[in-house]
């Protein structure tokens, strides 16, 4: 876009429509006909850029085929967004039952037919607690950098290759604030279009210089009387990863450049900002998983793939998986994790209700 130029607002529907979570719901809502409305004439002409959001355009339509068995197997409703779902499910657990700030440092199973098969689980700070069944739900990211030290014996080498094989990348936020808003009361979504948008790669060439070139809009935090004058910047990649190892002050700077860049008025300026750091978050190591090249839904599916394996004498199920990168349409999604904890809790059930009905849990789940 040329200096000076306003800001365009209307080529925005598929940000304003997927970024917020339905407020009803508790759920992202769906972006399925948004996806393949846009995508749809593209197929012909696809750029570099069209062609590595293919597996995205895949998994929107998993989802469009499953979009009806989320409502019907599990109709229930969670109001006010995640802090409702969170204080929802929580009402659900005796008090005292989670603890926090306990860092896993290695789950320990049994791969041989032994007199008792339990899993211990050995906290960081030394404690060591023994279950029947234990259900791993640490991001993706994190099992990409720690599956050797956290699983004793070893994960099988065909599970580590699809951890290795999917995706796991790092997308982030940054909420700047404002005393006085400088876009429209009607407006949801600022979205950012350069002259030379077709030219963008993967990665821009100078990512010390450039990096809020891949910073592709705001959208308007609402309501006003709760949030103040408040936009959310959304940027993903590995700028969003450079991004993460500057200052605030270098953040605020870069932005307020850009802002000032796009609509012209050099006046404009944050009173503060607030940024996520998700890939250097050595609880995360990025921000959700995606199908990478080369992947299958067989990655997926060997991701939630319970330990000892079928074919061995010891007990079954020691080790659970669940988490976002374990489900195979809502990978990446709030509800995707919550699909999956009820999956594994399922299995649980269904292990103890029908193959073996006077088997009960020894110790604490
Ligand atoms: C910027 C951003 C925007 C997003 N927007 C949306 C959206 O609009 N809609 C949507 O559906 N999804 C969205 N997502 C994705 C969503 O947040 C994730 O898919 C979801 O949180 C995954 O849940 P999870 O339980 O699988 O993993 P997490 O929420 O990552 O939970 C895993 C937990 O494991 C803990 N952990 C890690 N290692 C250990 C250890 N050794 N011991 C003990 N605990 C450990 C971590 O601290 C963490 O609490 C967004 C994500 C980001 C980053």
């Amino acid at each position: 876009m040329k200096d000076g130029e306003k800001i365009p607002r209307e080529d925005s529907l598929m940000l304003r429509s997927s970024s917020l979570l339905n407020e009803t719901t508790g759920l992202w809502p769906d972006t399925t006909e948004l996806w393949l409305e846009k995508h749809k004439n593209t197929q012909n002409t696809k750029t570099k850029r069209e062609r590595s959001s293919e597996a995205a355009i895949v998994g929107a339509m998993l989802v469009s085929n499953e979009r009806k068995m989320i409502h019907n197997t599990h109709p229930k409703e969670f109001k006010g967004g995640y802090e409702g779902l969170i204080t929802n499910l929580m009402s659900e657990l005796p008090d005292g039952l989670v603890s926090y700030n306990r860092p896993v440092q290695c789950v320990h199973w049994s791969n041989t037919k032994e007199e008792q098969n339990s899993v211990t689980v050995e906290c960081e700070d030394g404690e060591r607690i023994v279950a029947d069944h234990v259900i791993v739900t640490v991001p993706l990211g994190y099992l990409k950098r720690h599956h050797s030290s956290l699983f004793q014996p070893p994960l099988p080498l065909h599970k580590l290759h699809s951890i290795q094989r999917l995706g796991f990348g790092t997308n982030n936020k940054i909420f700047v604030e404002f005393d006085a808003p400088w876009w429209d009361a009607d407006c949801d979504v600022i979205q950012l279009v350069w002259e030379d948008e077709d030219a963008l790669v993967d990665q821009v060439p100078d990512v010390q210089r450039s990096w809020t070139k891949k910073l592709f809009g705001f959208t308007v935090v609402q309501p006003t009387e709760r949030y103040g004058h408040l936009v959310c910047g959304w940027i993903a990649g590995h700028e969003s990863e450079h991004m993460e190892t500057l200052s605030e002050q270098e953040v605020m700077h870069a932005v307020t450049q850009l802002i000032r860049r796009f609509t012209g008025n050099p006046s404009i300026t944050p009173r503060r900002i607030l940024r996520s750091q998700w890939f250097h978050d050595p609880w995360t190591n990025g921000s959700y998983s995606h199908l990478a090249m080369g992947c299958s839904e067989q990655d997926l599916k060997n991701m939630m793939e319970p330990l000892p394996l079928n074919e061995s004498k010891a007990r079954s199920l020691q080790v659970l998986f669940a988490g976002e990168a374990t489900h195979l349409c809502y990978f990446s999604t709030v509800h995707g994790a919550l699909l999956t904890g009820w999956r594994e809790a399922d299995r649980l059930i269904s292990h103890y209700s029908s193959s073996n009905p006077s088997a009960r849990p020894t110790s604490k789940l």
